[in-house]
């Protein structure tokens, strides 16, 4: 059907192609009505949309299982965000010395019925409808607060945050004056606040991101580029960017010692950093020996399971207060030690 359909045909003086995306459902032994019938062949056309059109696709039960599971979870994060099961971890960031330079706040959803469930599993269907938003803003404030809390404690008041953005969040014409009024109204030292933005999120709309990170810059706000290596980065790009910090993707750290162009890329990045005066951190330290090989190549600053999982808020400040533990590269250290785990 397809194939008849894709023919060209002519409409005035012009040449036309079609490129259909046609669902189908059966009738089969099950009774349905008309209106379901038709919302069964709208999902199989759906389907066909998806995975790059111009073709045809028969309803089967797993879609629809999909979609109700889809729509369940979306469901379940409107409440959550009703409800406030929602909660920050903070990984720590180490500096060379092993002195915790600050951390990273990952978001984690306590859900009733399926416990602790991490950002992976929700973050990109809140993505992909509006919910990024409320969640991302909540996500800033609470970040805020936590460092208006911080500033008033010696003991905390020198720490760093990074907040994860994503890219509809960035995107919204109101983010530099949400952003704004939060550090104003908790009273927060800028400079403390780091936003994490990808490759792809800068990229896509490059001056306008570049016009947004300058204002905030104006106010002290950093920013650090995540999962840096795996986009496509272009240095003209880079250098245009007003950027605090890129983060080695932790893929590349996963291979040191491993895949030897890995680590390559791992010593080009470290250098690049250090040649546009950029701060440089590795993410997903495991083992002593990534973390060696780091060091050697001039990497200042850590995080890692190695040295400090994401943990709650009570759980990072007791890790502050136990002080700093011995911090060699080639020794097996960290705060998971002093906690005995
Ligand atoms: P990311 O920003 O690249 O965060 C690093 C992820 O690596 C975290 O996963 C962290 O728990 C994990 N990690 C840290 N150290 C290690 C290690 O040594 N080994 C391994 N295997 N993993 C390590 P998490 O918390 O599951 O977050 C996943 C992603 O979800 C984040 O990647 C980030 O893109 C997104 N995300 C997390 N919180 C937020 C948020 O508040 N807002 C937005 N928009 N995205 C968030
Ligand atoms: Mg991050
Ligand atoms: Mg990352």
């Amino acid at each position: 059907m397809n194939a008849y359909l894709n023919l060209p045909y002519q409409l005035g003086e012009h040449t036309h192609h079609n490129t259909p995306s046609i669902g189908a459902a059966l009738l089969g032994d099950a009774l349905l009505t008309a209106a379901n019938l038709l919302k069964q062949a709208d999902i199989a056309m759906y389907q066909v949309k998806s995975t790059g059109r111009n073709g045809l696709c028969f309803f089967d039960p797993q879609m629809q299982a999909i979609i109700t599971a889809r729509a369940q979870l979306e469901e379940d994060l409107r409440t959550a965000l009703v409800e406030q099961q929602f909660e920050l971890y903070y990984q720590a960031q180490f500096e060379n010395n092993g002195q915790v330079k600050g951390s990273e706040a990952l978001l984690r959803w306590h859900h009733p019925l399926r416990g602790l469930v991490s950002p992976g599993a929700f973050i990109p269907l809140a993505e992909e409808s509006d919910l990024i938003l409320p969640l991302g803003q909540w996500v800033l404030r609470t970040a805020c607060q936590q460092l208006a809390l911080w500033q008033k404690n010696p003991i905390y008041s020198h720490l760093h945050l990074s907040v994860n953005v994503s890219a509809r969040q960035f995107r919204q014409p109101t983010f530099v004056a949400d952003v704004t009024a939060l550090i104003r109204t908790t009273g927060i030292r800028a400079h403390l606040l780091k936003l994490e933005l990808t490759e792809s999120l800068v990229l896509d709309h490059v001056d306008n991101a570049i016009a947004k990170m300058t204002e905030l810059r104006a106010l002290g706000v950093r920013f650090s580029v995540d999962d840096f290596g795996t986009g496509h980065s272009s240095l003209a790009y880079l250098t245009r960017l007003p950027l605090d910090q890129l983060k080695i993707d932790q893929s590349f750290v996963r291979n040191i010692g491993r895949q030897p162009t890995d680590g390559v890329i791992v010593q080009t990045i470290i250098g690049m950093a250090r040649n546009l005066g950029l701060e440089v951190i590795a993410e997903g330290v495991e083992t002593p020996e990534q973390h060696a090989f780091l060091a050697l190549h001039g990497c200042l600053l850590y995080q890692g399971y190695l040295f400090a999982r994401p943990a709650p808020l009570a759980t990072f400040e007791a890790l502050l207060s136990a002080g700093v533990p011995d911090f060699e590269p080639n020794r097996r250290t960290g705060f998971e030690r002093l906690l005995g785990r």
